[in-house]
């Protein structure tokens, strides 16, 4: 079958990855959280008191590190690891939301990450989410998505998902955070968050799972097999 790319971007804690990870699965394609590979590199910045606002420093530290996705067959996705280590879990931590973005925003840091994604789309058959997949990483793939949903949802579904694992989590931090992150992605000079001329906007405040992947399912057969 005709392999193709397709690009998840959109604003924080839309569902974008819930979405990339059943897509990928159905269709047999590789999944990558780009926004993992920026938290894992923010958890080595602040573990190894890197100063980010010297450049210097930056990309001595980039030197140090090495991004892995590996397969866990147990929780059918991909994990990142941080030299090793799997990081998967420490990386959603809000210790580094908080940062995250900041360090998001440095040109050399997207330029190490951006490089890597590159390598992992060369053979197609990838579903990839973040900010600038459609825009800047892969603006030739075949079907890109722009993820939105109303805030309050979006707030909602995230302080479930921390509350989980830290109890002492509040909904203003969490609300704080998401507006802080979407503020900062979407106005940095280096490949800001902006839907891409060719994406189609999924709005899914409205919508089940199941109901958001049928319609992405949709858009992908079309693109697959257009004569259909
Ligand atoms: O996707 P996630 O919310 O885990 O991403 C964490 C952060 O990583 C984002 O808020 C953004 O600052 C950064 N990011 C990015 N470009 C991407 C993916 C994520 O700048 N392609």
């Amino acid at each position: 079958m005709n392999k193709i790319i397709i690009t998840i971007d959109g604003w924080s804690a839309c569902g974008k990855s819930t979405l990339a990870k059943r897509l990928a699965k159905a269709l047999g394609y590789v999944y990558i959280d780009s926004g993992a590979m920026y938290r894992a590199i923010t958890l080595y910045f602040l573990r190894n008191h890197v100063d980010w606002t010297d450049i210097d420093e930056v990309n001595r530290a980039l030197e140090n590190i090495n991004l892995q996705f590996v397969f866990n067959p147990a929780g059918k996705a991909s994990e990142i690891y941080l030299n090793g280590e799997n990081v998967e879990y420490v990386i959603r931590d809000l210790v580094v939301a908080e940062k995250v973005s900041e360090v998001a925003a440095i040109r050399e840091v997207r330029t190490f990450a951006v490089k890597q994604q590159r390598r992992m789309g060369k053979d197609k058959g990838i579903v990839m989410d973040g900010r600038d997949i459609g825009t800047v990483v892969f603006p030739k793939a075949e079907l890109k998505i722009f993820m939105t949903a109303d805030n309050a949802v979006r707030v909602e579904r995230r302080f479930k998902e921390l509350i989980m694992k830290n109890p002492n989590t509040t909904i203003e931090e969490v609300k704080t955070n998401l507006e802080m992150r979407d503020y900062i992605d979407s106005n940095r000079k280096v490949s800001p968050l902006k839907k891409a001329k060719d994406a189609i906007v999924l709005d899914n405040t409205n919508l089940t799972e199941d109901g958001q992947f049928r319609k992405a399912m949709e858009w992908v057969k079309e693109k697959i097999n257009p004569a259909e």
